[in-house]
């Protein structure tokens, strides 16, 4: 290969358009080329003299448009050409001669270029010489750090005397960005063209020196690990020999085996255990399983019990400081604590066996605060769980250890914060349990109240059996209905329904306030409550069987008054009265009573029972012109809206002795309507209410608002007994409602009604519906000229009338 300044060249050449490379005189280079117009100027070249003018083209366009070419190419050769299976081909070219082209011309695919030779310096000097020894030296450096460049390229290059030729042929081999290339075509002069070839393969070099660096380093740390390890493992050995081991995580696992007392079985399973570690790298998944397994059951009590205190008197004293009132439930707490004691003969840590005692009652009656107080009288550790929404049986009894990330249940989880055998086990909220595909949690929690099982209990990650024999078992719950029968079976449920006014204020004084002050850091000095304030948060802020809120609602005020403490100084004191209440509270949530208001028509006072205690339930009834609809709303179950049709059957079969008109359902829808209608209501309690109702709507006679009423109806207007008297009967205290109309079967409930409450009550018990109009109506009802001996058909308006 040589340039040959005397050959002439065509002057038009086909164009071939080059991406990202230049190819240079004097070299070979293949070239995959896959455009149109590109391998129809291969084709129009391979039809001539294989000739083609190679250009580089700015963008990366497939259809690169004239101007984007670089007018300095090369003319060169096709030496060879393969089809690509792509429809590409592949041709080897063989630079010839630098050129320029004056024009580029294109039409449709074909893209040809006036070429003109340039002319390439061919003189000598020292100054090339001095640079071409340069190069040899370069390459010979970056030859020797193992670089990209292949061994032959030495011979190749030392064999090269022109120096525009090693130019060429190293910009071609150099990973030299095209621009630059380009650059080095282009440059007249010999020496620029050697210069930048000189720099190129300088960046080459310092680019290999830094990637050597920086392998080296890295290598030099594995080493240095690896160096360790050998030497851990050399002094270990010697160690070994000489008798002296340094203590291994193995070594101290068995210590505190041998230390932690466990029962020989579970000492078993704990060397089983170790053993298998021994055999295992520390780094395998496995070893942390079961390193993890082993700090559980080490860390779960085995043998470790308190000493139980069963003094009944001192129980006593520490249940009262901490509660008020709740005699039944703190006597029968006592009472349990004395049989234990004559059982067990003395006051050790002696297991509890008898009924599993359940707090049945609203939210804030001192259920779960109960339960601490029993652990503090009893001087044992206190745990608790919610079971709230628990669904999945692992929850209680954990995952197999073979699951990842498995866990013993929160049973066992608790036993090991209570690091004792027999602490106070407060099983929160069991009647929210839920069961589903996951198994039925109450199953496993049968087996944990169970006192003939609960001594193997079996959790699934432990794998061994526990003994929960000594562990106090106490349950929650809001309702007994939704607990599943056979638990409900285990326990004895003793109720509490809530609290008076005069026992919450009590509470409050005695209990939360004091907590309360302490709380926010200030004294009985700085801050004084008058009982009229507790009442005024009761009756105005609250609304609340149990003392939640206004424990919560104490405790605003105090943090009120400790700011005023912090910037006024500590010696400011307050009195909380009735209107520091409300100037601290903002305005009252409730409306003071009910008894202010008036009489109407189609408005009764009923009395229900829900999970947070007893309520107040207006029932209205209104009626249109219609056929006899009778229409419910409010959110009514299903035995409530049975209730409802009962009430209905009733007035009608007895239209005409209430002064109701006999066919009143031919004319008149009645539309029957519960507030507050998004809260669901249901059970049959609510009868006599609705029965009085309809009365009192159709007879147009108004109701007593001082009246309050439950009660099941009959067909017949027979009164039946209802649940929840005691809730329904503080309700109705609260509301400030003065006369409540009760089942006389129910009577016998009145003995849990606080006689403060009672002397403040007329309670009337009730056997037919007759008693009821009797007493709730306003006007009798036979006072009133009955409508069927008017010839007026009644009258329908709207029944808001007052009386
Ligand atoms: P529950 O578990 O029934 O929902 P908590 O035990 O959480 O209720 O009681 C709420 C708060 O009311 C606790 O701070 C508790 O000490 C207090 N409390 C409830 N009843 C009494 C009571 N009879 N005497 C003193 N404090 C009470």
């Amino acid at each position: 290969m040589a340039t040959d300044p005397g050959r002439t060249y065509p002057s038009e050449l086909p164009v071939l358009a080059l991406r990202q490379t230049v190819v240079f005189p004097l070299t070979l280079q293949p070239l995959a080329v896959n455009r149109r117009t590109s391998i129809d100027s291969i084709n129009r070249a391979l039809a001539g003299d294989r000739l083609l003018f190679l250009a580089l083209q700015n963008t990366d366009q497939d259809e690169p448009d004239p101007t984007e070419l670089r007018p300095i190419g090369t003319i060169g050769a096709i030496r060879q050409m393969a089809k690509a299976p792509n429809g590409g081909v592949h041709i080897i070219v063989e630079g010839i001669r630098r050129a320029k082209s004056d024009s580029f011309n294109k039409s449709d695919i074909t893209l040809n270029a006036i070429v003109n030779p340039l002319p390439e310096a061919a003189e000598r000097s020292i100054e090339i010489d001095a640079y071409m020894r340069r190069l040899q030296e370069l390459i010979d450096r970056a030859l020797s750090m193992a670089s990209g460049l292949s061994q032959e390229l030495r011979g190749l290059v030392a064999g090269i005397d022109d120096p525009l030729r090693l130019a060429y042929l190293l910009s071609s081999l150099l990973d030299i960005k095209a621009d630059e290339k380009q650059k080095i075509l282009e440059y007249e002069k010999l020496t620029d063209k050697l210069q930048a070839v000189a720099a190129a393969l300088t960046r080459e070099i310092a680019l290999l020196e830094m990637k050597t660096k920086i392998e080296s380093a890295a290598q030099e740390e594995m080493n240095d690990a690896q160096r360790q390890y050998y030497l851990r493992q050399q002094l270990k050995a010697i160690q070994d020999e000489l008798g002296e081991g340094e203590k291994t995580e193995i070594q101290e696992l068995r210590t505190r085996l041998a230390a932690a007392k466990l029962p020989a079985t579970i000492g078993t399973v704990a060397e089983r255990e170790i053993d298998r570690l021994e055999r295992m790298t520390p780094a395998s998944p496995e070893y942390q399983m079961i390193r993890t397994y082993f700090d559980w059951l080490l860390d779960v009590p085995w043998s470790t019990v308190s000493e139980d205190r069963l003094d009944p008197v001192a129980a006593r004293s520490v249940l009262d400081e901490d509660h008020y009132d709740l005699d039944k439930v703190k006597e029968r707490i006592v009472e349990y604590l004395a049989v234990q004691k004559l059982k067990t003969g003395r006051s050790g840590s002696g297991q509890i066996k008898g009924p599993i005692l359940c707090f049945v009652g609203p939210p804030g009656v001192g259920k779960t605060s109960l339960g601490q107080s029993i652990a503090r009288a009893m001087n044992r550790k206190f745990v608790r769980i919610s079971l709230g929404g628990v669904r999945d049986e692992a929850e209680i009894r954990g995952h197999r250890r073979t699951y990842i990330g498995a866990f013993p249940g929160q049973i066992i989880q608790m036993m090991k914060k209570a690091a004792t055998m027999n602490p106070v086990f407060l099983l929160d909220e069991v009647d929210k349990m839920s069961m589903d595909f996951r198994g039925d949690p109450s199953a496993a929690l049968l087996e944990v109240l169970d006192p003939e099982q609960n001594n193997t209990f079996l959790d699934h990650y432990l794998d061994v059996e526990y003994d929960l024999s000594n562990v106090m078992f106490i349950c929650t719950a809001n309702v007994l209905h939704t607990i599943p029968q056979a638990l409900r079976d285990r326990m004895e449920v003793l109720q509490l329904a809530g609290y008076t006014e005069l026992e919450k204020v009590q509470i409050a004084q005695k209990f939360l306030a004091t907590k309360a002050i302490e709380n926010v850091g200030l004294t009985k000095d700085n801050i004084t409550f008058h009982d009229e304030a507790f009442s005024t948060i009761i009756q105005r802020y609250t609304r609340e069987a149990g003392v939640r809120n206004l424990e919560r609602e104490i405790s605003s005020v105090c943090r009120k008054v400790a700011r005023k403490v912090v910037v006024e100084g500590k010696a400011f004191k307050e009195e909380i009265t009735s209107e520091k209440v409300t100037q601290y509270l903002g305005v009252p949530r409730f409306r003071n009573t009910m008894a202010e208001e008036t009489n109407e028509i189609g408005v009764a006072t009923g009395l229900a029972w829900t999970e947070v205690g007893g309520e107040i339930l207006v029932t209205e009834a209104t009626l249109m012109p219609g056929k006899g609809h009778l229409t419910l709303t409010g959110k009514l179950g299903d035995v409530m809206q049975e209730s409802a049709q009962a009430a209905m059957s009733y007035v009608r079969s007895k239209a005409e002795e209430f002064g109701i008109e006999k066919d009143f359902n031919k004319r008149t829808d009645v539309h029957i309507h519960v507030p507050e209608g998004a809260i669901p209501k249901d059970g049959p309690s609510a009868g006599i209410t609705l029965a009085t109702t309809l009365v009192s709507a159709l007879a147009r006679v108004a109701i007593r608002k001082d009246v309050a009423m439950t009660g099941e109806i009959t067909l017949r207007g027979k009164v039946l007994p209802i649940g929840g008297v005691k809730e329904k009967v503080l309700a109705a205290h609260r509301a400030g409602v003065k006369n409540i109309v009760l089942p006389k079967d129910n009577e016998k409930d009145l003995a849990d009604i606080p006689k403060n409450v009672l002397d403040t009550l007329n309670v009337y018990m009730v056997q037919t519906m007759d008693e009821v109009l009797k007493i709730a109506l306003a006007d009798p009802l036979t006072a009133r000229p009955t409508v069927a001996e008017t010839t007026e058909p009644v009258e329908i308006a709207d029944d808001t009338i007052t009386h």
